[in-house]
């Protein structure tokens, strides 16, 4: 539920909204009134109100977010709404004591209206909507009877009946306002869980660790940040003997008793027997002992329904700044100990980057790659993406290759993150932007419309001077160019971020967040993101068709994107029925093995020939069947 604090900070950002509106209904609204009992009454009314609305305007134009109200002051914002409604309620007792019979009933319809109207229909609820709206619609309805029962022209009657239509169409718009943001932030809530827990267990996954360690990191330094990767041992047969459904009751209970061990953190469940947490220790002796412990807290048999049983873990240690950042993150070393703890047959296993493989290897790599670029022995690859609505090839994404001849070829993933860390990936970024601005250009001479996505690391995201040379490489080319940023990589530094990309934005450059899902946004925070596309992380996509949480996430994340304002694109779609999937979700557009793998310019050619005017191919009848499930589990 949400809190009754978010829902008074929505209420003021409506009547912030509608404060002209207020004021303009209430001025009319001073026309009727004056007919019926004169000008003074009705200048002291309009004067008190117009100070109280401008006086809660003022009072509380930083208010924004639930955090912006403290009790004292959700106190103050009642009691402001409250006087408000109080002095336009009051026209209401003018007109019953002046006007007579006539005048009671209006101004029992004044007070019903204006209270429903400012307290509910915020609220978004329908009924709030039709409660709201029907009683003042009465009332000034009413109005030329009881301007002709006073004696007075009709004509106030008319403006009267005019205002109420004012009335109406700023009621309908707060309505339809409150309804968009209510169901965007119970989906951001939504998908937020989703990120963050183990559907089968309901325990935090790996991403909430991840975002465990990064807060720890930030908050102090003088002890080691360990995380330990707890694997169930005999995990097959546990499972066959009890079955799958009591051994996620199993890991639950699991992760009750190392959480008696270990109440200030989190227990995450890392993968199917395995668990994860992260902690600080002075040492890695220290951290040994603590392991030690979590098995031991493991020595009681588990009760299970009517089952006892004996469970042992064997734990992967992994150490933070142990000079091993290169190899993997910290978890993944964490579980790389854990399988070398059980090849040595050990119940406890500390991260060897020796055994692992050495990364000295790798320190020549940069130099190596500087020389590369010179001597063009970087390649670009081409990937298609397919619009989904028309069903073409309407654009390509750059991504580098490396066809190294001593090692054989390289994969982006080994030396792109190289580059970043040791500043090179400017150089990089230059050449496949030079690349590919050349290869867009033959593109477009053989007569195919193709726009090409580069991706743009993080770190080039944050230096200013570095979109300069961006948008000088890129030239005429703007609007046929795109640019990947990855959401981690935006948020890292909002302002930066929003700076950077407002300038590409406005220079015609497309901006994508790519493998968005991965990192946990803030969709708060995303939407003030000048971006145009979203691009849906591989990692929900690969098993679309056979995953509930998956095909639900990207169902959310396609409904929000369009609810954005953005294009959204999904990428790693390897079958036919994930792409027919997709199609049925109101994907716009698809990339992956199966439309196509990343290819060299030459073979990029014979594709776009091969497929001139291709449709779309038709729904599978499998696929159609799970989309029909879903639409059924979400209504
Ligand atoms: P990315 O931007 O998320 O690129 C998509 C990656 O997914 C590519 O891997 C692509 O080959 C792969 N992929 C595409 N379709 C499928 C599919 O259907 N199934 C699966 N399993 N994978 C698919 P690649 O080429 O190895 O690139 C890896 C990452 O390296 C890219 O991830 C990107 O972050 C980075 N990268 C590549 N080129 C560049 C570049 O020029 N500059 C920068 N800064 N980063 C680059
Ligand atoms: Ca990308
Ligand atoms: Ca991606």
């Amino acid at each position: 539920m949400e809190s009754s604090a978010a829902a008074l900070a929505r209420v003021l950002v409506a009547r912030r909204e509608q404060l002209g509106f207020r004021i303009g209904l209430a001025v009319v609204s001073a026309g009727g009134s004056q007919a019926l009992t004169g000008w003074r009454i009705t200048l002291i009314w309009l004067a008190a109100y117009l100070a109280v609305q401008v006086g809660e305007h003022r009072a509380f134009r930083d208010v924004s977010t639930a955090a912006d109200l403290t009790p004292r002051r959700t106190r103050a914002v009642l009691a402001a709404i409250s006087a408000g409604t109080l002095v336009f309620g009051a026209i209401g007792l003018l007109l019953a004591t002046l006007a007579g019979p006539w005048g009671l009933v209006c101004a029992s319809l004044v007070w019903s209206g204006t209270i429903m109207n400012g307290a509910m229909v915020n609220s978004g609820s329908r009924p709030a909507l039709i409660a709201s709206i029907v009683p003042p619609g009465l009332y000034f309805l009413s109005a030329p009877l009881f301007a002709h029962a006073a004696g007075e022209p009709i004509i106030y009657g008319f403006v009267m009946i005019f205002a109420s239509a004012l009335n109406m169409v700023v009621v309908l718009k707060i309505w339809s306002m409150s309804r968009t943001l209510i169901d965007t932030e119970r989906r951001e809530r939504h998908m937020t869980y989703l990120t963050l827990h183990d559907p089968e267990s309901g325990l935090p996954n790996r991403t909430a660790l991840e975002q465990d360690i990064a807060a720890m990191l930030a908050s102090d330094s003088s002890t080691i940040l360990v995380v330990a990767a707890l694997g169930i041992d005999r995990f097959t047969q546990l499972r066959g003997a009890i079955g799958y459904e009591l051994f996620a009751g199993l890991i639950r209970e699991v992760a009750r008793r190392l959480a008696e061990q270990h109440p200030e953190g989190q227990i995450v469940r890392l993968s199917t027997a395995e668990l994860g947490l992260a902690f600080r220790a002075r040492s890695l002796q220290q951290a040994c002992t603590h392991a030690a412990a979590f098995q031991s807290s493991l020595n009681a048999p588990l009760h299970l329904g009517e089952n006892r049983i004996d469970v042992s873990l064997t734990v992967g240690l992994a150490s933070h700044g142990a000079g091993h950042e290169l190899v993997a993150s910290i978890v993944e070393r964490a579980n790389i100990a854990l399988d070398q703890a059980r090849a040595s047959r050990l119940r406890i296993g500390v991260f060897d980057s020796d055994v692992y493989g050495n990364p000295a290897s790798n320190l020549s790599l940069m130099s190596e790659m500087l020389l590369a670029i010179d001597a063009g022995e970087l390649a670009v690859a081409y990937q298609p993406k397919l619009d989904l609505r028309s069903g073409t090839i309407t654009g390509v994404e750059a991504l580098v290759r490396w066809p190294n001849h001593r090692r054989g070829p390289l994969g982006p993933d080994l030396f792109v993150p190289m580059a970043e860390e040791t500043g090179h990936i400017q150089a990089l970024t230059e050449w496949v932007l030079t690349r590919a601005v050349d290869d867009q250009a033959a593109l477009q001479r053989a007569g195919h419309d193709i726009s090409v996505s580069v991706n743009l690391s993080g770190r080039l995201l944050h230096e200013q001077h570095f979109a300069d040379k961006v948008l000088a490489i890129i030239g005429g080319a703007a609007n046929r160019f795109c640019l990947e940023v990855t959401e981690t990589a935006a948020m890292e530094n909002p302002e930066l971020a929003m700076r950077s990309l407002g300038r590409y934005r406005a220079a015609g450059v497309s901006v994508a967040i790519d493998d968005y899902g991965s990192g946990l946004s803030s969709l708060a925070y995303l939407k003030n993101l000048p971006a145009t596309e979203l691009k849906i992380d591989k990692a929900f996509v690969l098993d679309i068709a056979d995953s509930q949480r998956d095909s639900m996430m990207v169902r959310s994340t396609i409904d929000l994107g369009h609810s954005l304002g953005m294009r959204v694109i999904a990428e790693g779609v390897e079958t036919e029925t994930a792409l027919s999937l997709l199609a049925l979700l109101g994907c716009d557009a698809a990339q992956g093995y199966f439309i196509g793998r990343p290819m060299p310019l030459g073979d990029l050619f014979e594709f776009l020939k091969r497929r001139p005017e291709q449709g779309m191919q038709p729904a599978s009848a499998s696929s159609l069947a799970v989309a029909g499930t879903l639409r059924r589990t979400q209504s």
